[in-house]
């Protein structure tokens, strides 16, 4: 080997991508600030090497399955995901000399689709991700992929401890930290429900004040659950916003931190996207967009105080959504009916 070369892979050990997953910024967002007259900071988890905060589940999950022996080195690592964690596990995977492959809903945008493929992930495309019970969602198929070949591994998101674990020792803490612990509010997507317990658990064994908000799409069961502790007697669809709503209840849902859940339209979280866009300028993802809806759906709920210290967990980054939310082709009425 030259002496080039010999330089480059030693470096290599200290560049590998796992080690730079988590320790992303918190900034005060002061647009948002201002309309709400309160303090609102952003958790930018788009900062991540697979650009999501399921990086840090997808971490927590392979080096449990390793560490208890569930899969031998060049085994595959295979789960359903609408694309981050799929994302996260593909391409800590790769570098740890393992294969993915990854059931994902017809939902999933092609960007996503495209980034797994460019991982080297093996992607399957499935009717939805209406959980274990439904034989043509991502997460039967992926459940039984794993049971019918040879050395792979179900990493299974929805019911891995490994996924809360994840954002109760890295996410809270290091928000905990950025802030000086002065939290008022938290509020993120619900998807699997590992960030919202993870982070919520560690918060409110801060301060159990500490208000923990969940946000999902319209359709979606887990509000109702929250409030009635059982599910919905008829179902609606699901209003596809991608990364978040459940027709189950996932087990990493812990609902003992969880004080409410606000539910947001696919047009309410497009227009917010389109109009956070017009005057930031910046893209954020689907499920973040979903966020800020929220607030100015529910603005009457809120009730923020000036004195409050509120903190969005933005997920991922609107790059991954530009067909389906800033294209061209997507066109927004002056009643924010937005044509996709
Ligand atoms: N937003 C996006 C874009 C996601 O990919 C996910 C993960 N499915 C979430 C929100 C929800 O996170 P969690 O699974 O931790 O509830």
């Amino acid at each position: 080997m030259s002496s080039k070369r010999y330089i480059l892979n030693k470096k290599r050990k200290n560049i590998l991508t796992r080690n730079f997953i988590g320790n992303t910024p918190i900034r005060r967002c002061d647009y948002l600030s201002s309309i709400y007259n309160t303090n609102i900071f952003i958790k930018e988890e788009f900062h991540n090497p697979g650009m999501s905060s399921k990086d840090r589940p997808a971490l927590f999950m392979i080096e449990d399955a390793i560490r208890k022996g569930k899969i031998k080195p060049g085994g595959t690592f295979v789960e359903a995901s609408s694309g981050n964690t799929g994302y996260g596990l593909a391409m800590i995977a790769k570098e740890m000399g393992y294969a993915a492959k990854i059931f994902v809903s017809k939902s999933c945008s092609l960007e996503k689709i495209e980034m797994l493929k460019s991982v080297g992930a093996k992607v399957e495309i499935c009717d939805n991700s209406n959980g274990l019970h439904d034989f043509y969602s991502t997460q039967f198929k992926a459940q039984s992929y794993a049971a019918n070949n040879l050395n792979s591994y179900f990493t299974n998101q929805y019911y891995n401890s490994s996924n809360i674990k994840a954002h109760y020792r890295t996410t809270a803490p290091e928000i905990w930290e950025q802030m000086k612990g002065k939290v008022t509010h938290f509020i993120a997507g619900i998807g699997t429900g590992g960030t919202i317990s993870g982070v919520g658990r560690f918060f409110k064994e801060k301060n159990r004040n500490i208000k923990i908000w969940g946000v999902e799409p319209v359709g979606s069961v887990l509000s109702h659950f929250l409030s009635h502790r059982t599910l919905p007697e008829e179902y609606i669809t699901i209003e596809p916003i991608e990364g978040i709503g459940r027709t189950f209840i996932p087990g990493a849902l812990d609902i003992n931190y969880v004080d409410k859940i606000f539910q947001i339209g696919l047009l309410d979280s497009k227009s917010a996207a389109q109009e956070y866009k017009n005057i930031t300028g910046f893209l954020v993802g689907f499920s973040s967009a979903a966020i800020i809806g929220t607030l100015k759906k529910h603005i009457n709920d809120l009730a923020f105080r000036p004195t409050d210290y509120v903190v969005l967990l933005f997920p991922d980054h609107g790059s991954r959504y530009l067909s389906k939310l800033y294209s061209k082709n997507c066109i927004a009425n002056e009643k924010s009916k937005i044509i996709c």
